[in-house]
């Protein structure tokens, strides 16, 4: 299983901090703070309350004035990013608007119900629990952005300057990177997953790429992914090349008439299989395939995680 060699708060000099989770697998989200003076940003809260509760704690011990949090921004929608809003009381709550109404179609009720019902789903059932056993959806108290933006909000947190910078629809409909030039960080939400294989729920995978191609260009020595271990332009690059290598081999595959499941189970991932969840290719070529045709019918979510988990040994179990 992948470990990320650093987990917890990580001091980036300058009241500049990222939190870590122990590994970058499904659910297990990274977060970032900026403090100056009394003044503070949380960059996204946790899959559940209980992670959420640590983190909040080590930031007040290491930053006593986050106590009262100022900001908290959602990078986007899924729930590993903004399950814990409740708990940072008083704060103002920004995501991009797409962002926004997207967190509407996907509270933690939902999440919890399937759970509830995994184990009687069979083999996508077992592969639910496999990915977010380790988390409790109960009792979230869904906590949407009080406020929205399109394209780039600047503010400021003491006198640093904050830039939000909407780049989705890429990973989700909203993706959002938040950039601290005086720190020269970027907290790149889902756009980064460091060693573990990205996941396009939305696309255009060119807007993902551009992305990319942006933090590339960033003045930052810091680049903190929304799973896996703080990278640098090197890690940035190596996911754009994942994403161009996918897109050209699906299209191959969508031209010679495949379909997005033939196609998934065809592509061979060479270097990238040593990425966790490279089952993801059955996710990533399905919204490619949207792309290719220009249609936007969605496949039904558990059906790709029924792909994914067969792509990940979870199989209906044959008698011999
Ligand atoms: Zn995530």
């Amino acid at each position: 299983m992948q470990k990320n060699p650093a987990a917890g708060l990580i001091d980036l000099s300058n009241g500049a901090y990222a939190w870590l989770a122990p590994q970058g697998t499904w659910g297990w989200s990274n977060a970032g703070l900026v403090v100056d003076g009394e003044e503070s940003i949380l960059i996204d809260t946790l899959f559940d309350l209980d992670l959420t509760q640590t983190m909040l704690k080590a930031m007040r011990d290491a930053q006593p004035c986050t106590a009262n949090i100022n900001t908290l921004v959602n990078t986007h929608a899924n729930g590993d990013h903004c399950h814990g809003n409740e708990l940072v009381t008083g704060a103002d709550i920004i995501a991009s608007s797409a962002s926004a109404a997207e967190m509407d179609e996907l509270p933690p009720e939902g999440l919890a119900a399937i759970m509830d019902a995994a184990k009687t789903m069979g083999p996508v059932g077992e592969y639910f629990i496999h990915c977010f056993g380790a988390f409790n959806f109960h009792g979230i108290n869904y906590t949407p952005p009080t406020k929205t933006f399109d394209g780039e909000l600047h503010m400021h947190v003491g006198d640093k300057p904050i830039h939000m910078i909407e780049v989705g629809p890429a990973h989700t409909r909203g993706d959002v990177l938040v950039h601290s030039p005086a720190d020269k960080t970027v907290f790149t939400g889902d756009i980064l997953f460091i060693e573990g294989t990205p996941l396009i729920w939305e696309g255009p995978v060119a807007n993902w790429i551009s992305a990319c191609r942006r933090i590339e260009n960033m003045g930052v020595d810091h680049i903190v992914p929304g799973h896996g271990p703080i990278t640098d332009k090197s890690g940035v690059r190596k996911v754009r090349q994942y994403l161009e290598y996918v897109r050209d081999q699906a299209k191959l595959r969508y031209d010679a008439g495949l379909n997005a499941w033939e196609a998934a189970q065809d592509i061979a991932l060479s270097e990238y299989s040593a990425w966790s969840e490279p089952e993801r290719i059955a996710v990533n070529v399905d919204s490619l395939y949207r792309e290719f045709a220009n249609d936007d019918t969605r496949t039904d979510v558990v059906e790709l995680f029924r792909r994914m988990g067969e792509l990940a040994g979870f199989k209906p179990r044959v008698d011999s």
